[in-house]
């Protein structure tokens, strides 16, 4: 049965599962890292998700924001370097536009993501464009606004598969920021590595809230 909102432990469930599938990409997000940066990437968000998962499993959430916050602040603790910050920072600063909320519905992921996407360009200086993460989160957080009326399971896949349009679109990119940025013009035909992982990530969350 689709949900149509989460409790924080479902929340908890969920960021579980999203956490299990970045462990499983590690050989993608490898590669991906790989034709642009320092290929650390997977190995990166492994060790950050392992930390995550130590964090959420077996643990009870009272509130909607503390499995995000609690998520961004493993991560940042233990991945380290630019992901570590901007990823982390995507959880913490949307988990924390979460705080009072009575469950998480399309309205909430809508919060989420606006806040996310906003303290990550804030913390990291990344704007659309740059072939970065953000050009996969910047278009969710515009889908989920747009759907924010309406049901989870149904906002939940748009921005799925917005943020997947999005890390299609960063191939045609040429990267800006970060290590790929001395590449220039031999950064295109592929996607970035972060925005292969946002994809990824509300890819399971929209399985895990249509299950
Ligand atoms: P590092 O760049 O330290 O090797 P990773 O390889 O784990 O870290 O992560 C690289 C990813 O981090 C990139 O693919 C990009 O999506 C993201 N990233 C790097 N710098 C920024 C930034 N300033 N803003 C947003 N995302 C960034
Ligand atoms: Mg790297």
């Amino acid at each position: 049965m689709a949900k149509e909102s989460l409790s924080p432990n479902e929340c908890r469930d969920m960021l579980l599962a999203a956490a299990d599938k970045i462990i499983e990409a590690e050989p993608i997000l490898t590669d991906a890292d790989r034709a642009l940066g320092d290929g650390d990437h997977g190995i990166g968000m492994q060790r950050g998700m392992t930390a995550v998962k130590g964090k959420l499993e077996g643990q009870d959430f009272d509130s909607i924001d503390k499995p995000f916050t609690t998520m961004g602040m493993a991560m940042m603790s233990s991945m380290g370097g630019a992901s570590g910050a901007v990823f982390g920072t995507l959880f913490r600063a949307g988990g924390k536009a979460l705080a009072g909320a009575e469950s998480f519905g399309a309205a909430q992921l809508a919060d989420f993501l606006s806040a996310a996407s906003e303290g990550v360009q804030t913390r990291g200086g990344a704007k659309p464009g740059d072939k970065t993460m953000v050009d996969a989160l910047v278009p969710a957080a515009e889908k989920a606004e747009e759907m924010k009326g309406g049901s989870l399971p149904d906002a939940m896949a748009a921005v799925a598969s917005a943020a997947e349009a999005g890390k299609d679109a960063s191939k045609d990119m040429i990267a800006t920021m970060g290590r790929a940025k001395t590449l220039g013009e031999r950064s295109i035909g592929h996607p970035d590595a972060g925005a292969v992982s946002v994809s990824i990530i509300f890819a399971t969350m929209s399985d895990f809230v249509a299950s």
